[in-house]
């Protein structure tokens, strides 16, 4: 989506977060000013989807009025296991929700891996991203209730997210009665992605209503080039052989675990959205999701990644999480299951 709307003409800005909001006095039109990323835009509307942060967005344009709501972050941890893992299992498996969520499901990932989690917690900061053994370990417990036979030994990741919800208790869509023209989509906690087709069109009716003049794009691309992605994992000795590939072969695999080739990598790269992370790569093309997390591949993507964006190796951001930190919180899991 990302990639079609740049096709489309949307500029979008990356690591560039809003640090001022405000009201251009004397404009009689009831502009704003906004800063981002250290440059600075006027406009007559701002849509706040800003998730965890959509409390201090909401801070920098309610100077002169009360804080409209409050984002209380409740967190959730997942648990990853190998690819393969989920063999037999073909849907996701959910328990009756509670007042707190939808509950522990166990599923598969469209590569096969089997996925378990998430858990609730409330938090105090949105950064909180911390996983810890025992809820690990009691997130495990809770989905043997639903499917009992997979192997814990194939567990390879645990991460965790930071639902942006809200002391409404419910999606927050209305207009600030602080600043004209700024538009709250805040606390859209879980099923906050199922539901943002439906929200963007109350949205866009919302700021249309509003004056906004939206005219049809004549030239709309409604399709993109379609990504490269690896195929199903390939016989080992193969695999082994094309590790070994001239360096600029688009056959030669980055990602032994993966199975992710030099050609796919540079094709993502080569798109129309800048990839600066290790994490951008990853999500992409998967190299880095395998067994080992990237340690073999991670610094050969690094310097593909600051070659195309033209940055250092040490300018390219993460990877995001700590991977002896995952291995510990693994073992410290599976100890506690014994
Ligand atoms: C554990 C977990 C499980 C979930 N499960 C589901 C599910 O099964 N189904 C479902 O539909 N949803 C699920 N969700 C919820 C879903 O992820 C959220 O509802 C959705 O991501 C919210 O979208 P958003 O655009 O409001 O916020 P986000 O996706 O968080 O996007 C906000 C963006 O704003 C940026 N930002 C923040 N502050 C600033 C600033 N000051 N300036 C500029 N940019 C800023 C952030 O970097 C981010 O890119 C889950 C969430 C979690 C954490």
């Amino acid at each position: 989506m990302a990639e079609n709307s740049v096709a489309n003409g949307v500029e979008i800005l990356l690591n560039s977060k809003v640090t001022s909001l405000e009201e251009i006095s004397g404009s009689g039109s009831d502009f704003i000013s906004l800063e981002a990323g250290g440059r600075e835009f006027s406009t007559r509307f701002v849509v706040n989807a800003a998730g965890a942060g959509s409390e201090e967005v909401a801070e920098l344009a309610a100077t002169r009025g009360t804080l409209p709501f409050h984002i209380n972050p409740r967190k959730g941890q997942y648990i990853v296991f190998r690819r393969g893992s989920a063999e037999g299992l073909d849907t996701v498996v959910f328990q009756p929700p509670t007042v707190r969520g939808k509950g522990i499901l166990v599923t598969p990932t469209t590569w096969g891996n089997l996925l378990i989690g998430p858990d609730a917690q409330e938090v105090q900061s949105s950064e909180d991203l911390e996983t810890d053994p025992a809820s690990l370990a009691r997130i495990i417990r809770t989905a043997r209730r639903s499917i009992d036979d997979f192997d814990i030994k194939q567990a390879i990741r645990v991460f965790s997210g930071s639902r942006p919800a809200s002391d409404r208790g419910d999606f927050i869509i209305e207009w600030s009665e602080n600043l004209t023209g700024l538009l709250h989509l805040a606390g859209i906690e879980s099923p906050g992605l199922t539901s943002s087709p439906a929200i963007a069109h109350e949205a866009v009716n919302m700021l249309r209503a509003a004056g906004l003049i939206l005219k049809d794009n004549q030239d709309f691309h409604p399709e993109r080039k379609a990504s490269v992605h690896p195929g199903p994992l390939g016989p080992a000795g193969a695999a082994a052989r094309a590790v070994n590939l001239p360096e600029g072969n688009p056959d030669r695999i980055v990602c032994r675990c993966e199975q992710v080739t030099e050609g796919i990598i540079r094709d993502a790269l080569s798109r129309n959205l800048s990839i600066g992370s290790m994490d951008g790569v990853k999500r992409r093309t998967r190299a880095g999701m395998g067994a080992c997390q990237g340690a073999f591949c991670g610094p050969g993507v690094r310097t593909m990644v600051a070659e195309s964006a033209g940055i250092t190796e040490d300018e390219v951001f993460g990877p995001s999480r700590d991977r002896v930190k995952i291995l510990e919180n693994l073992a410290a899991m599976r100890a506690l299951l014994k």
